[in-house]
């Protein structure tokens, strides 16, 4: 509904400030000029797209009440998420304060040393109005104790600047509610990177101590990632699909994790993976910081605007339900280290390690024998997204699995026309069909279909990949990865069993105890009775603490039957356990000379020259 009487460009007034640092408290008003004449409908969001759970995250409003022209009207609330106020001749203002103490990137936080949040969790959809120009006023924690403690925090955003320079506190303005909240905001003293990708300025803004960091080398990194992905969709032209991005980056002691937004994301990464001043090599942990940024830079693309036709628009009351998130968290996962081979960052050698990693992780647990990519990515709401002890036994990734379902396709395209396409050219399409226009003013915003990106991978490649695809993506067989690779010159070849025992766990570490966190299907441990949740105490008569377990397993013998003592509800339990080996098949992945001409598919593939 639009209001009837100021059918002009009206806009949904927002001001967000933070009230109380201590209790973490960002106080919101939200001013509505022309409410709905039968009660104005307001509510927040059940979910943040991007993550696939139902958070809830009205339950974070404290306190909330509404005012008629200055005057205080009651306001009812109608389910966990609404609220109606009484009908209002006039300005209504809602006033609310949001709890704001959540470390993650999917809702807000709040302290004396930055405040962060998602429109998801502060911002009151207006029912309705959704349509219509937003604008936030983002004010200073300056007047709270009237001190000038905050007075050098900035703001670091990808939302347009209304009255605000650059990274200061001021108004800024989105099109829509859709793209209110799609940019998250940062305040605080951040340190602040800033580059040129293909012409569009990006930066980074990082909060949290770093000591030493070097920024020049991250600045140029990125550049390389970010090059790399505008090239890849638009090779000929090199058109960002944004005037300009930023990463908003939280570093903690052990963190990891980032959500997409249409120019923007919402990072958080552990200290130490963050690159020092003076040591050039390349760490694991800085790979894989590197890997979460061009995941989440690549979802601009596959995500954000090209995206399942149920996401367009998203229905931020309940779950939205879609098959294909294998394409759009698995072929994301797929490019992401692929880029970074591609920009040189990692060789070739490194790349296929880390493939085989990802494959031997999938091997790892039964319930890839289970669920298909598509039937994980439909449940993701209750299954991936809500994983217990249970999981390895039952679910199946579709961002690691999906990743190889990209691989998969993408060899099997190569091979099968000498070069002459890959998966990129499918990425492509895709884009140039579905992505690019996505929030052109004309276009209906249109997503994807299952049939239409089935349909296409047949069209582009001029293969009939159609019986490959149904296995891959609705099937729960392993992927026949080795003839593929094989095609390619790579060589995928079976690691030799260590003649050493296993139970076939994951443990965890609870104090000074060792508890099972999960036990794998048709392992020792499953085959004695052990459970999930029991907590080890000895084996053969002696200790099992959290550190010593591998240990004293190696001194049995495959075949050996030992006793095991363990607690499951404080009661002391006894089993036989038949030591066997770790069942799971694990593979290297390793380049080959020969053939010549898979030789050539590869470099192509990987972009590498020697
Ligand atoms: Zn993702």
């Amino acid at each position: 509904m639009v209001s009837r009487r100021q059918p002009a460009r009206q806009t949904i007034q927002y001001s967000i400030r933070p009230a109380d640092l201590a209790l973490h408290l960002f106080e919101v008003t939200l001013t509505i000029a022309s409410p709905d004449a039968d009660g104005q409908i307001v509510s927040l969001p059940a979910w943040i797209p991007g993550s696939y759970m139902i958070r809830e995250f009205a339950r974070n409003i404290v306190r909330i009440r509404a005012e008629c022209e200055g005057r205080k009207v009651r306001l009812t609330k109608l389910d966990k998420h609404s609220w109606r106020a009484a009908r209002c001749e006039g300005a209504l203002s809602i006033h609310y304060q949001v709890y704001a103490w959540d470390l993650s990137v999917r809702a807000a936080h709040l302290d004396q040393t930055h405040g962060f949040f998602n429109g998801t969790s502060t911002f009151l959809q207006v029912h309705g109005q959704e349509m219509l120009p937003h604008v936030v006023e983002i004010l200073p924690p300056s007047d709270i104790d009237g001190s000038d403690a905050y007075a050098n925090w900035r703001v670091a955003t990808s939302l347009r600047e209304l009255k605000a320079r650059r990274h200061r506190f001021g108004s800024y303005i989105a099109d829509n509610y859709d793209e209110l909240i799609d940019h998250p905001v940062e305040m605080g003293e951040f340190q602040l990177i800033r580059f040129e990708a293909h012409g569009v300025p990006h930066e980074m803004a990082i909060t949290g101590r770093v000591p030493n960091l070097d920024t020049a080398r991250l600045a140029a990194d990125l550049k390389k990632i970010c090059e790399q992905q505008i090239a890849l969709f638009e090779p000929a032209t090199k058109r960002a699909p944004m005037e300009r991005y930023v990463f908003l980056t939280m570093v903690v002691g052990d963190g990891y994790g980032g959500l997409e937004h249409r120019a923007s994301t919402a990072l958080i990464c552990s200290r130490n993976d963050l690159p020092v001043k003076g040591q050039p090599a390349m760490s694991e942990g800085y790979r894989g910081f590197l890997g979460l940024c061009s995941h989440e830079y690549f979802h601009t693309w596959n995500v954000k605007r090209i995206k399942p036709a149920v996401f367009a628009p998203y229905d931020l009351r309940q779950e939205n339900y879609t098959p294909l998130l294998w394409l759009f968290e698995g072929f994301t996962s797929y490019y992401d280290d692929l880029v970074l081979v591609r920009a040189g960052l990692i060789d070739e050698k490194t790349y296929l390690g880390m493939l085989a990693k990802t494959l031997n992780g999938v091997l790892r647990g039964s319930g890839r024998l289970k669920q298909s990519v598509a039937d994980s990515s439909f449940d993701a709401w209750t299954k991936y997204y809500r994983q217990d002890e249970n999981a390895p036994n039952a679910v199946v990734s579709y961002y690691t699995k999906g990743s190889l379902v990209a691989l998969l396709l993408d060899l099997t395209i190569r091979a099968g026309t000498q070069g002459k396409r890959s998966l990129d050219d499918v990425m492509r399409a895709l884009w140039r069909r579905y992505g690019r226009d996505f929030y052109a003013p004309v276009h209906a915003g249109r997503g994807v279909t299952e049939a239409e990106v089935e349909a296409l991978f047949d069209e582009i490649s001029g293969l009939s990949l159609k019986p490959l695809l149904e296995r891959a993506v609705r099937g729960t067989k392993d992927l026949p990865l080795a003839e593929a690779f094989e095609k390619l010159a790579v060589a995928m070849a079976p690691i030799a069993k260590p003649a050493k025992p296993s139970l076939e766990v994951r443990t965890r570490k609870e104090g000074s105890d060792c508890k099972l966190a999960s036990v794998h299907e048709g392992g020792a441990a499953h085959h004695a009775g052990l459970s999930a949740g029991d907590a080890l105490v000895a084996i053969d008569g002696l200790r099992v603490t959290a550190s010593n377990l591998d240990a004293l397993l190696a001194r049995y013998r495959i075949g050996d039957t030992v006793a095991v003592h363990a607690f499951r509800r404080d009661e002391l339990m006894n089993f036989d356990v038949e030591l066997k080996t770790d069942s799971a098949s694990q593979y290297t992945i390793e380049a080959r000379d020969k053939p010549l001409a898979g030789a050539k598919l590869r470099k192509a593939w990987l972009k590498v020259r020697s």
